[in-house]
């Protein structure tokens, strides 16, 4: 592959070292998001009864309150809403624990007729506070690398501007990986915003975002470098930019899935 001078420049802002004049050099290396820390109460999450709430909270050692989540969104009804409904319905949500310890929802930013679809994870701490995914050093770098192959967050045409969401809505205390039941509980959201938005192409970041769209565990690894369908859109699979913080010799391979991107845009 040839690589232009503005596609160099951004490799270069992206960290990514090209050998030789055509090429990047990838590596094999373990496909798995950073680890974060597990919460000791989220044994509690999403109980559905005020009776199994405080069961739960019990066998928690009692060192939190019992929460009692609202009934979990139906997905039916949720499909009838329209992009202001929908939004409004995630941020009045308390369907799993999560309600109590945001800040607010996460939403998602962009353009609502992107036609490439960014899925994230969960918020973290900057999100929680901004209210918008994708921030602090990780969401500079997702920036780089979107600048990479002309696609922006900030305004653009559907095009050029992306449209980003989080597989949750809410931060998970202390940056702890997200509960299944609160994905479950959270789906349908994300399903109402990919129908409403209708993309071209979903590129799904992490492996939380992969189980959400794929319903698969395997690692991402495994997944990258191919195409995959949500429904009847294909679906790119990449590293989350937070792991490649951690974990630099795997740009040159989000690169390359950015490529694969790139390209599937473009037909
Ligand atoms: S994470 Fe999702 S399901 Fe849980 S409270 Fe937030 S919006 Fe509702």
């Amino acid at each position: 592959m040839r690589w232009s001078e503005r596609q160099r420049a951004m490799l270069g802002a992206m960290g990514i070292t090209l050998w030789g004049p055509d090429r990047v050099e990838a590596r094999d290396a373990p496909a798995t998001t950073v680890p974060r820390p597990r919460d000791p109460g989220a044994a509690v999450a999403c109980a559905d009864t005020p009776a199994r709430a405080e069961a739960s909270a019990r066998a928690a050692g009692g060192a939190r309150a019992a929460f009692v989540a609202a009934p979990a969104p139906d997905a039916a009804d949720i499909a009838t809403l329209d992009w202001n409904a929908l939004r409004a319905r995630v941020a009045s949500c308390r369907a799993c624990r999560l309600c109590e310890s945001r800040t607010q929802t996460v939403f998602g930013v962009g353009n609502p007729r992107a036609h490439c679809m960014i899925v994230g994870e969960a918020p973290g701490e900057n999100e929680d506070l901004q209210g918008e995914p994708f921030v602090g050093s990780a969401g500079q770098l997702l920036d780089r690398m979107l600048l990479a192959i002309g696609l922006t967050r900030g305004e653009a045409e559907p095009a050029q501007q992306v449209f980003i969401a989080n597989t949750l809505k809410c931060r998970p205390p202390r940056n702890r990986n997200p509960e299944p039941a609160e994905l479950a509980r959270c789906s349908a959201y994300l399903v109402r915003q990919i129908e409403l938005v209708q993309p071209k192409l979903l590129l799904a970041m992490g492996r939380f975002a992969v189980q959400a769209l794929l319903d698969s565990s395997e690692p991402i690894g495994r997944l990258r470098g191919r195409v995959h369908r949500w429904r009847d859109l294909p679906v790119v699979v990449t590293y989350h930019p937070a792991y490649l913080l951690r974990n630099p010799a795997d740009k040159v391979r989000a690169w390359a899935d950015l490529c694969l991107a790139a390209t599937l845009l473009a037909r």
